[in-house]
Parts: structure tokens; sequence; C-alpha cells
């Protein structure tokens, strides 16, 4: 049995690696690569393709995966995302190891491929401006046309190109076309433009360039040099494959990877392109890159996701050849799987009232004993502090309590957790509002722990904290982003932006939280007992203002969907 049949269920390109070492295509060797172009920060879509090409590599004894930038338009690229992307991969829990590449590494030997193209006859300079190119392109039903400079000679294409490097043409005046086929049933293959003029200092090769390569010439032969056996990429690119072919063949290439095409991760109720991101980003409707309503890696991150929960996510929907949208609530039921196991109970409220223990002796104080994880003994127990003013949620009170209603009520009993059964005996209301602003109980001292010893029974259990050992804590409650669950699909109007959910974001102040957490480190995730997963945000949260953010709520959607279908 391989590494990989033990550790992944198979898939379409498992089993081409697998029978390509059964019969030695590439001397036995597995090398891919996750190729980013650091023009925005990655998303779960990546993480997708993340966990395929390292995951591919570690699963076959030897392989490798390279991280490489795909950094060849200075236009739109930066150094703050070549960091981000690094931080995220490494966070993910995938190592590159040495095989760290950047494209704009291979602009001298791109460069000299160029040469060698148009000395062969299979390069042109075209003085076509970019409509007239287009124009010129033709469509699917109409053939192209010939550029007129495409019969130029060999020589002339030579001086030309080397003018273009040296600076002497203006941005889009002039480019590099390759010759191939303007009648193609292919709009790649009409003579794909290879490079460009932009006079633009580049963020590693600074003012040295002024052509910059493009993609589909840079890519292919960048797989090429690198050595990769197996290039894997999105559908997207399925019909720029006989370009990716044409090229290495023409140059005659030591190396010809194959590349292999997948369909690419959609998610419901967001959108994931980073041109859609980046919009969100600029003009403010999200807070930054990394908001936790994004999808983005470091928003999901700070949101409190945890790299398991998203690895395991991506195992679950596989990898196919047909496109489809994953309903978010599986990314979700995912993250919750992971923290049920792993997650701290605590409890906190969030809403609070307050709650007068008349019966309990002023300035008493009892420790009283909690589970930590009911679902891992080995994480033990604490003790949280008991006393006469408590706080319960607000919402675990109703002063008239519908049919179905079986917590705190004017005469009824209730359970607190880990403590005593209270009966509600008055309700205290302001004067001007009529608001219930505070609740007057009783306790029986014979239920400590929460059980009575005449065997009257509760109905219902709730969560509180005791009001002067507590301490104050701001709760962000997340929703998703948008409102439709495919808010980029065009049906649903021109802008995407017009579906983002108003409601993504809530801001809970004066939330209390038991006293334990007062040594919380950023980051750091529990389970608000009855409320769902929270994380301490990394970035606004401190020891003397502590944040919350909520990771996901308890109520698992996906395994209704689950049990329905
Ligand atoms: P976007 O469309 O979000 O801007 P991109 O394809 O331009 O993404 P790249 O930086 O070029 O982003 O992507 C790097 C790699 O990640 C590529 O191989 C691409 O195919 C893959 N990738 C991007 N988005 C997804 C996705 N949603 N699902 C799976 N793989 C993806
Ligand atoms: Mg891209």
């Amino acid at each position: 049995m391989t590494r990989s049949d033990s550790m992944h269920s198979s898939d379409f390109i498992r089993t081409i690696i697998a029978e390509d070492l059964k019969t030695n295509k590439n001397q036995g060797r597995v090398v891919t690569r996750f190729p980013p172009e650091p023009n925005g920060y990655l998303h779960i879509g990546h993480a997708k393709s993340i966990c395929l090409n390292f995951g591919v590599a570690a699963e076959n004894e030897g392989g490798v995966c390279h991280l490489r930038f795909d950094d060849t338009n200075p236009s739109k690229e930066d150094i703050e995302y070549i960091e981000s992307i690094k931080a995220d991969v490494r966070w993910l829990g995938f190592d590159w190891g040495d095989h760290l590449y950047y494209a704009s590494d291979y602009f001298d030997r791109l460069y000299e491929y160029a040469i060698q193209l148009i000395k062969d006859g299979k390069a042109y300079v075209c003085d076509l401006s970019t409509d007239e190119i287009r124009e010129y392109r033709g469509t699917l039903r109409r053939p192209g046309k010939e550029s007129p400079h495409r019969t130029r000679s060999a020589d002339e294409n030579l001086e030309l190109f080397e003018r273009m490097r040296g600076g002497e043409f203006e941005d889009g005046s002039r480019v590099l076309r390759a010759k191939i086929d303007m009648a193609s049933p292919n709009l790649n293959m009409r003579d794909p433009v290879i490079y460009r003029i932009l006079h633009m200092p580049h963020h590693r090769t600074g003012d040295k360039w002024c052509i910059y390569p493009m993609y589909d010439f840079t890519h292919c032969l960048s797989d090429s040099i690198e050595g990769i056996t197996h290039s894997l990429c999105t559908l997207e690119f399925e019909d720029h494959r006989p370009l990716y072919d044409w090229v290495l063949d023409e140059l005659n290439t030591a190396c010809h990877p194959q590349q292999i095409e997948f369909a690419r991760l959609n998610l419901s109720y967001t959108v994931m392109s980073k041109r859609k991101l980046l919009d969100l980003v600029e003009k403010g409707y999200v807070n930054g890159w990394d908001d936790p309503r994004m999808p983005t890696i470091s928003g999901l991150r700070r949101r409190g996701y945890t790299p398991e929960a998203i690895r395991n996510f991506c195992e679950r929907i596989g990898v196919a050849k047909r496109d489809s949208t994953i309903d978010l609530a599986l990314l979700e039921h995912c993250l919750r799987e992971d923290l049920n196991k792993r997650a701290p109970r605590v409890m906190s409220v969030l809403r609070p009232l307050k709650v007068v223990i008349e019966n309990y002796p002023e300035g008493k104080v009892e420790e009283l004993e909690a589970i930590n994880n009911p679902e891992d003994p080995d994480m033990g127990t604490r003790k949280v502090p008991f006393s006469r003013v408590l706080y319960i949620e607000k919402e675990d009170f109703r002063e008239e309590p519908p049919k179905k209603f079986f917590r705190l009520a004017p005469g009824r009993e209730v359970r607190l957790r880990y403590a005593y059964f209270i009966k509600c005996v008055d309700v205290i209301k302001d004067k001007q509002t009529g608001e219930v602003i505070e609740l007057h109980c009783t306790y029986d001292p014979e239920t400590q722990g929460g059980w009575a010893p005449d065997g009257r029974k509760v109905k219902a259990t709730l969560h509180w904290v005791s009001a002067p050992h507590s301490l104050d804590a701001e709760v962000r409650l997340y929703d998703h982003l948008f409102t439709k669950p495919n808010p980029a699909d065009e049906k649903e109007g021109p802008d995407f932006k017009a579906h983002l959910n108003p409601g993504s974001l809530e801001i809970l102040k004066s939330c209390r939280v038991e006293p334990g957490l007062s040594g919380a480190l950023p980051g750091s995730r529990y389970q608000f007992e009855r409320q769902g997963y929270f994380c301490m945000d990394p970035v606004d949260s401190s020891a003397g203002a502590l944040v919350f953010n909520r990771t996901v709520s308890l109520r698992d959607s996906w395994a209704n969907i689950a049990k329905k279908g």
C-alpha cells in the first residue's frame, strides 16, 4: 500500500500521479507547486489548492511542493501580500522547505526564451493597440485576422524587442506575440501576447525591466525550470493548456510538466475572487483583509478557525473536475467538530440581567467545580465563584412565558449550571420604561451541584456568572457577509456589493465573562456554554479590555441538511 492510499481517499489527480509513479514517467519524482500571484490575501479557495498541492507531495515518498510567487504584474503586487501568503501557508500547516521561488527570478531566462522564439520565427513584435489586437482576434464564431506585423523578419523582431527592453517605447505601444494560428478554434492560440511594455518598478527587480512576460508564457516555463512534474490548476486554465504545451514544445524544454485542471472551490454566502475581496477592503465595507467576516485565511484565523478544521474541510470536499458550490454550513460543521474536541467551556453572559439571591448570605463566596470539557476528561475541572449577585442571560427570563419556554419565569424554579436550583420571587422593573432590570430569587442550599435530594425536577439549566467576580468584555457576533447564497451571480444584479448583509456584524458591549478568562491569550478559543465558540480577538483584545469574536454558533445547520438529505 502506498502512503497515499492509506492517508487519503483518492481522486482523479491522485490516480494520475499514482499511475505515473507506476510507469516511472518522471523517474519516480512528484514535484508540485502552489503559485499565487501576490496581489491579495489568500482565501479559502486557495486553501483547497494548497491542501491539494502540498498534500499530494507529502503523501508520496520524496515528494516536494514549491511555493512560487507568480509576480509578473508589478502594478497590482505588493510585499505585504507576499508576507501574508507565506504566513497563511505556514499557519495552514504546510512547509515549502528550501523551495521558495519567484517568477521574477526567471525574468532573464524568460527573456532568453523569448529571443529563441523570435529567432525560430515563432514570435513577433506587434504594433497594434490593445483594442486592435482584440478586434483582430475574432470570436468563437469569427476567425481572427492576421496582424500586419506578423511577417516581420526575425532580425527586425530581435531589434524591436531589444529596443522594447531598452525602454524606447511607451506602455502599450508594442507587444511581443507568439506566432501560432489566427484561425484556431481556441482563442488563446490566436497569436497570444507574451510580453508587454510596462514602465513600472517591480517589488523585487526594481527598475531593471520595463517589459514583463504574460502569465501564459511565464507559468509553463517557470514550471519547467523548476522541474515540476504535475502542474495542478483550476478549470479556467483548461483552454490555456494547448498554449502551455505549445510554448514548452516549441522551446524544446528538457522538462515538460503535465498540467491538470480541477474545479475551483465556490462557497455559498461569500465571494471568492481577490478582485472582489480587494473591492470590499478598499471601499471599507469590511475592516481589512483579516476582517473575521472575510473568507480569507487571515479572516478565518482571526475569527477563530483552526487549521485542522480547514484542512479537514478541504479533504471532505475532495477534488473533482466539475464546478459546484459548497454549502458554508459544511465548513462550519468541520469547525464545530474540531472545536468541540479542543475548546474549553466557560460561562459568559452576553446580555446580562442582574439576579439577587435573597437568601444567600451577603459577602459569602463559594468556589464551585466546573467541567472544562465534557468531551475530554483530561482537560480537567476549574473553580467558578458563586455569590449573592449574579448575571444571567436576558433571554433566559420571560415575565409571561409562552408555551414551551421552560427557562426562568416568576414563581418558577430552574437550575444554575454547576450551582443550585433558584426560584424567581420578584421582578424589578424600570419605572419609566417598564423594562425588567433585576430579578430577585431564592436558592435551595440542598441542591448544590444541581440535584435535589427530594428528587424534584427542573426543566432548564442556565449559565450565569457571579456579578462582582465576572469581567467586562466586548463580544462581536458575526453572520454571513452576504444575504444571497451566490452574491456574485450576474443574475442577482450587476454589483455583488448590493447583497452585503447589513447585520453581518453585531457588537455587544458590557458582556460579562467568568473571571478565569483574565489570563486568556490572544487567539485562544472557548466554548461559551449555550452560546457558541468564541475566540479572543488577536488584534483588538488586551488584558484590560477583552474582545471576543464569535467563531460559530452551536446550532449545526449542516447536521440538519445531512439528515434531510
Ligand atoms: P482569484 O480568482 O481569487 O483572484 P487567482 O486564481 O487569481 O484567484 P492565484 O493567486 O493566481 O489566484 O491563485 C493561486 C492558485 O490558487 C492557482 O493555482 C489557482 O488555480 C488556485 N485557486 C485560486 N482560487 C481557487 C479556488 N477558489 N479554488 C481552488 N483553487 C483556487
Ligand atoms: Mg490568477
